[in-house]
């Protein structure tokens, strides 16, 4: 069976709180066998981290973190946080800086400390030499130029979560940008374009993620539920029929991406 490797998952979110075991069981279940966690402010970073080093959650889908602080937790950014963010990146199981970027959909944090707290990240992640882990809603412009100052000292980077158009595409596809699909995909009253658009991201760069507990895909049930990382194979299914390859293919591929970008085992 091909493997699964879902890029995003928030598994630091309370709907997790009880049944991480279980929910990751059902995972390995669906074929996943690695996994991110995803690090979203200072403290649920370090959360993350822990969650990866619970000795009974280790089974058979291997764990691993970002750190970094999401958009909308930009105000708390400064030197004492990216200090934090660096002594967790220090562990090799800490695998990005992110998730990073900017979100001018909901303007959580006001846009200069999203810049701000952007632009520190992006320098962390190239004085540790490790991939980011990037979030971008309704910022394309300020957010490609920004990223095109840094890219050169990156060593990779991943725009999670990608929703955008054509356009947004080319521009991330130019700057050797990776592109995480969600089961946004399979939501046929917005991911429609989506579909459309996936088949033209090259086979090195696609990679499949859940954002679980969001995101359920809504082709699934109506009814919205707790999205889990097990219904990455649906997400990369969904891919996979949208791009006219098969789904072995797409996880092999996927997977392979996610460990070449993130340096798994
Ligand atoms: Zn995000």
């Amino acid at each position: 069976m091909s493997e699964l490797t879902d890029i995003g998952a928030n598994l630091t979110n309370r709907a997790f709180a009880g049944d991480t075991k279980e929910v990751l069981a059902r995972a390995h279940d669906a074929g996943v066998t690695r996994l991110l966690i995803t690090g979203t402010s200072v403290e649920l970073s370090a959360h993350a981290r822990r969650i990866t080093s619970d000795r009974r959650l280790h089974g058979p889908v291997k764990l691993f973190s970002t750190a970094g602080i999401h958009p909308h937790h930009a105000s708390t950014h400064g030197e004492l946080a990216m200090r934090s963010l660096g002594e967790l990146l220090v562990h090799d199981d800490v695998v990005a800086v992110g998730e990073c970027g900017l979100d001018f959909n909901r303007n959580f944090s006001e846009k200069k400390d999203q810049l701000a707290c952007f632009e520190a990240q992006l320098a962390l992640a190239a004085s540790v030499k490790k991939p980011v882990f990037l979030h971008e809603r309704d910022a394309t412009d300020a957010f490609a130029e920004i990223l095109a100052r840094h890219r050169p000292k990156l060593v990779g980077a991943v725009v999670h979560c990608f929703t955008g158009d054509a356009s947004a595409l080319a521009r991330y596809l130019e700057m050797d940008l990776h592109i995480g699909i969600t089961g946004w995909i399979c939501d046929e009253r917005r991911g429609r374009h989506l579909f459309d658009l996936v088949k033209t991201i090259p086979r090195n760069r696609i990679m499949v993620e859940t954002d679980a507990p969001y995101l359920f895909p809504r082709d699934l049930d109506k009814a919205r539920r707790r999205n889990e990382p097990c219904f990455v194979k649906h997400v990369a299914a969904t891919v996979a029929r949208a791009r006219g390859e098969t789904p072995e293919d797409l996880a092999t591929i996927s997977t392979e991406n996610a460990r070449r970008l993130f340096s798994l085992p």
